[in-house]
């Protein structure tokens, strides 16, 4: 294996309390050596002059489509997508078909990341045979093949017994469960945000309380019976607010939110004259539950951005607003925007995206923690915060071209990952 000499980049690595320029020395998929100035007249060199080299980002909530929905994505299309989203690994939602509920799926996914060259793939199994809501999955076997936590995301536990039983079962394996807060009763026919906005377009709206009170639910049943809680995708202030509460009762509850609910509201329905990739669960929401979120980071609360990157063939996509299928393809987008958006008008520090992108979801899952010090395996993620670029989703790597940003210009985006020591990912200047 080649060795790779990164040079003059700004090292951050929130872990350690670095922050300074300095250049690292990577063999054998280990960083061997950081110091201010490293000579190897063997490595090859990567130029990060100008450039931040962070501890690889990881995405804690991706759908890679696969088995069952290659047309939308497969893991090795997903992988490298993330790749070139700066991400060195991903997290992947059981909702396939088949569902992820045994080992054969699990060590499917496993075998064909291996080979697909991106990011690493860490496979999430469902809490429910089929997602069926009813009867739980073998979590200790799951665990014992390499599923890194339990979901069945994509729908709600719907039975609080059921839920019960799930947060109860995993904690005898160290699983964490990673709840999608919806009360399917509540969000019945919705297609965007409860609001003046839904009531402005006539579309039906989903209301934040359906969120709420599974949120609610879920964290008071993790403190009657112990267990890991997570909240995936939050998208309502009150959450925020509930999550907050539940820390501070010594509750084992951990949150996300996704980049677009940082950065949307559900105006940009109206505005984009009902663009169908502006359409996802839960629902892009209102200024004042985007600005809790964005507050929810800084404070620590929420410790993961993510993208939940829901990638659609484009015949999922074009057809009314009603019909079309929700998610966005967000994988390719997600650094520059939370660069551009957040980070440069000052709004979270770099200091704490890096965190939500590296050991905060790490220790949700219990994901190795890559560090920028000797001897850690070297996955990293370097990011240009001077480069400035278009969306073009024609260009993505991932098959979901589905994505409300198409024609956005953005500054600060990644330019080269590398996973255990190999480049998986490096941007060509000019392109
Ligand atoms: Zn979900």
């Amino acid at each position: 294996m080649t060795k790779l000499l990164l040079k003059g980049g700004r090292v951050v690595d929130p872990m350690q309390q670095l922050d300074q320029i300095s250049d690292i020395l990577i063999e054998d998929g280990l960083i061997c050596d950081v110091q201010p100035v490293i000579t190897d007249a063997d490595a090859e060199i990567v130029d990060c002059r100008g450039k931040i080299v962070a501890p690889g980002f990881i995405d804690a909530h991706v759908h890679l489509r696969e088995p069952g929905y290659e047309y939308k994505e497969d893991i090795e299309s997903g992988s490298k997508a993330a790749a070139a989203g700066g991400f060195t690994a991903i997290c992947c939602m059981p909702n396939t078909d088949p569902i992820c509920d045994n080992r054969s799926v699990v060590e499917y996914i496993l075998r064909r990341a291996k080979l697909a060259g991106g990011a690493h793939v860490y496979p999430l199994a469902a809490i429910t045979k089929g997602e069926n809501g009813i009867e739980l999955t073998e979590m200790a076997e799951l665990k014992a093949c390499g599923a890194v936590g339990v979901s069945d995301d994509g729908k709600p536990v719907v039975n609080g017994e059921v839920m019960r039983n799930a947060l109860e079962y995993s904690s005898m394996f160290g699983l964490t469960v990673a709840s999608h807060l919806e009360d399917p009763v509540l969000s019945e026919g919705g297609v965007m945000h409860h609001g003046a906005v839904s009531t402005r377009l006539g579309l039906r709206g989903i209301p934040s309380v359906a969120e709420e009170v599974m949120a609610y639910r879920d964290l008071q049943l993790a403190k009657l019976v112990g267990g890991r809680i997570h909240l995936c995708h939050l998208s309502a202030a009150n959450s925020v607010r509930l999550l907050k509460q539940a820390k501070e009762d010594g509750i084992k509850a951990s949150g996300e939110v996704t980049v677009h609910h940082l950065i949307l509201t559900d105006e940009i329905v109206a505005q984009s004259c009902y663009d169908s990739n502006t359409k996802v669960n839960p629902p892009l929401r209102s200024e004042a539950d985007r600005q809790a979120l964005i507050e929810g980071v800084r404070e620590g609360i929420i410790t993961a951005i993510v993208t939940d990157h829901a990638p659609h063939h484009l015949d999922d996509k074009r057809m009314e607003f009603d019909y079309a299928a929700f998610g966005i393809s967000g994988l390719e987008t997600a650094v520059a925007l939370i660069m551009d958006r957040l980070v440069s008008p000052g709004l979270i520090p770099l200091e704490t995206v890096i965190k939500a992108f590296t050991s905060g979801p790490a220790a949700i899952y219990g994901l190795p923690n890559r560090r920028l010090s000797k001897g850690s395996s070297a996955n990293i993620t370097v990011i240009d915060p001077e480069e400035i670029r278009t969306v073009k989703p024609e260009a993505f790597l991932s098959k979901g071209k589905n994505t409300p940003y198409g024609g956005w210009q953005l500054k600060g985006w990644p330019v080269c990952t590398i996973v255990d020591g190999e480049i998986r990912y490096r941007r060509e200047v000019g392109v």
